[in-house]
């Protein structure tokens, strides 16, 4: 009993340290939520749990594009200026290689040295954790304690290669896709599942003897999205050229995405897609726990593994081992 007074006390402090902006507390309370022993889950839980009323107050903006394109240049530069205007600003840079490699190719604050400096900004990698729902849940609930804590601008960065763009681009409210002038087919570059998801796509290294390039590749991405929205409603992405290294375009960035947040806002479209958010999450959430429950079992771990090598062996098919496994569980087929 006396234990669980303590506990509560120590939460009620914790939310009262990361509220008045103690960043070492903000830090702390992010590298429990990262924790996967049980105990520091009930405790981040618990946490995020009073927090909640404090959250949802930022404006939210997954930013990706392939390594290179320029992505910490931008972020050092737009942070600087966002923390100049009285923003607050906080980074999360989500790393799908970091569980795998061990090392990080994102999140090391030396890619934004400037902005790392700054008092009113906020650096943190976000690990991928093993699964994509690992890199959802960390970050999603990073975003809720960096906007207790009164981060007013989330800027979440990710590398376009992998699966984590669409997982990001479901827990913000703009998505900028930041692309480079090259050689050729400019939509080459990148993925058309990546485009798909783009509110805004940034051309970015417009300066010196690449601005002629960088227009005729914002054209090139202007018709190419223009094919892609066809009898979309709801999808209005726009091109806009820019150097990150120059300052050069991003008050125009800034401005578009604000437009675009607020055209949101006072539609309620915001409301209703955060909301949408949160339930998909919590189905996220429900979905990998009560696979983590049944895996968890000695005898349903063997069945998984015994059905995977059927599987694997072509004697059974993926959907009948499936089933045999949901069988197994306990879970009975729809009458
Ligand atoms: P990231 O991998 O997407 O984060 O890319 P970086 O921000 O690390 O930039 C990759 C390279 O492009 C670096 O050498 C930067 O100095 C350079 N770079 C970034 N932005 C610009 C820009 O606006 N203009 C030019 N000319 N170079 C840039």
């Amino acid at each position: 009993m006396q234990g669980e007074a303590k506990a509560k006390r120590d939460s009620e402090r914790t939310v009262e340290a990361i509220r008045s902006g103690d960043r070492v507390a903000l830090a702390r309370a992010i590298t429990l939520i990262e924790s996967a022993k049980p105990e520091d889950q009930a405790r981040a839980s618990d946490l995020l749990e009073r927090l909640l009323p404090l959250t949802g107050g930022a404006v939210r903006v997954g930013i990706s594009g392939p390594p290179g394109a320029g992505k910490s240049t931008l972020i050092d530069q737009l942070g600087l200026n966002l923390t100049a205007q009285g923003h607050k600003v906080a980074v999360l840079a989500v790393d799908p290689t970091s569980s795998r490699s061990g090392g990080s190719i994102l999140g090391d604050k030396t890619r934004m040295g400037r902005l790392s400096s700054e008092p009113s900004a906020f650096i943190r990698p976000s690990p991928a954790g093993d699964s994509l729902g690992g890199v959802t849940k960390t970050t999603r609930e990073t975003i809720a304690l960096v906007e207790a804590a009164g981060y007013d601008v989330v800027l979440v960065e990710t590398v376009g290669v992998g699966q984590s763009e669409t997982a990001v681009a479901n827990m913000v409210d703009v998505f900028v896709v930041v692309a480079i002038p090259g050689a050729g087919d400019e939509l080459q570059g990148i993925k058309r599942g990546l485009l798909e998801l783009a509110d805004v796509i940034a051309v970015n290294k417009a300066d010196g003897d690449n601005v002629e390039r960088a227009n005729r590749a914002a054209m090139e991405y202007r018709t190419g999205l223009h094919i892609l929205a066809a009898g979309q409603k709801n999808w209005d992405p726009q091109v806009l050229t820019l150097s990150a290294r120059d300052n050069r375009g991003l008050d125009e960035l800034w401005a578009e995405i604000r437009k675009r947040f607020k055209a949101l806002k006072s539609s309620g479209a915001l409301d209703a897609r955060r909301a949408e958010q949160a339930v998909a999450w919590m189905r996220e959430i429900f979905e990998q726990r009560l696979l983590a429950a049944f895996k968890g079992g000695k005898r349903a771990a063997r069945h998984f593994r015994e059905m995977e090598e059927k599987v694997r062996a072509g004697k059974m098919t993926p959907g009948a081992a499936a089933h045999e496994l949901a069988h197994l569980a306990g879970i009975k087929d729809h009458e």
